[in-house]
């Protein structure tokens, strides 16, 4: 996992450019990079460089050289993730957010829903996952996909959130079809922000939320195999998953993968494919990668 970046605040076109100089010089090292957009109402963005264990002076350095004639006396700042980098936000203050026919909101904005939408109520702040990310939107669009190509919704079959965060996917999911869902997570915290926003979501009947490190719970062999495992966590844990996804996907399943950054994405495809996992899909959302298996 990365433990560090280092990054400018800019606009759009700042951070598009930044994306090219910074993957120009740190692609082939396989340097993670990407830009995300931080503040849409100032048109704020962030273009960083990602690296492992303690901060690193040269890449610093190298990175303030690499951007020095385009973006003159640029502040090029730091953050360290401690143990879980997981993002604590409160929804108060946040705009809802769109991301295909999904409208993710607080209590504050229900007066926001159209007709149309599939609104998810989101209020407890305390685990990653309000759909601001572009991981996040990436899944919620890519779940509307896959489970619009089957009738009804119902013939996938159980569904698996891994990493549910503050539950968003798992009530997606169960928005879009008649389906059951097991929603986890190694964080407890995390769990039990979930199991709230399903209540208020009235799916409690559908959505079971449990606690575990990967697939380290009789919950899986109990509830699966699944026709789709969402898993929006990163790149390495879910090199590493492969095969226990694989397991419990049920013959024909998908499953969709983010939290990729786009430069690691030909890796995640290889574990994959060393699985018998072929790739159907990929959206790009903000430097991240959404990905869509079968
Ligand atoms: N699904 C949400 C949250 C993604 S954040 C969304 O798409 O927005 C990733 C979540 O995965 C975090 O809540 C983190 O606690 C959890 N996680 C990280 N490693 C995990 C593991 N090995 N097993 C289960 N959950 C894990």
């Amino acid at each position: 996992m990365s433990d560090h970046r280092y990054y400018i605040v800019t606009d759009e076109a700042g951070a598009g450019r930044a994306l090219d100089l910074l993957s120009g010089v740190f692609e082939e090292e396989g340097v993670p990079i990407a830009t995300m957009e931080t503040d849409e109402a100032r048109g704020l963005w962030e273009a960083s460089a990602y690296g492992s264990g303690e901060p690193d002076a040269e890449l610093r350095d190298r990175m303030a050289r690499c951007l020095a004639k385009d973006f003159p006396g640029v502040e090029i700042k730091l953050e360290i993730f401690g143990e879980t980098d997981w993002i604590a936000k409160s929804l108060d203050g946040l705009k809802p957010v769109r991301a295909g026919r999904f409208l993710v909101h607080g209590a504050h904005d229900r007066g926001a829903v159209r007709p149309n939408d599939l609104a998810i109520e989101l209020e407890a702040g305390q685990a990653f996952g309000t759909g601001h990310h572009g991981t996040t939107a990436g899944c919620l669009e890519m779940i509307a996909k896959v489970m619009r190509a089957v009738p009804g919704g119902r013939k996938i079959g159980p569904v698996l959130d891994l990493g549910t965060g503050s539950g968003v996917l798992a009530i997606a999911a169960a928005k879009l079809g008649p389906v059951r869902v097991l929603a986890t997570d190694i964080d407890p915290i995390a769990t039990r922000v979930a199991r709230e926003n399903v209540r208020a979501n009235h799916m409690a009947a559908r959505i079971t939320c449990v606690t575990a490190q990967g697939f380290h719970s009789t919950a899986f062999s109990r509830e699966g195999p699944f026709g789709l495992i969402i898993a929006n966590i990163l790149a390495r844990p879910l090199m590493r998953m492969a095969p226990d996804i694989r397991r419990n996907i049920a013959p024909g399943g998908s499953v969709i993968l983010s939290g990729i950054l786009a430069s690691q994405r030909r890796q995640v495809l290889a574990a994959y494919s060393g699985q018998h996992l072929r790739h159907v899909e990929t959206l790009w959302r903000n430097g991240w990668v959404t990905i869509h298996l079968k």
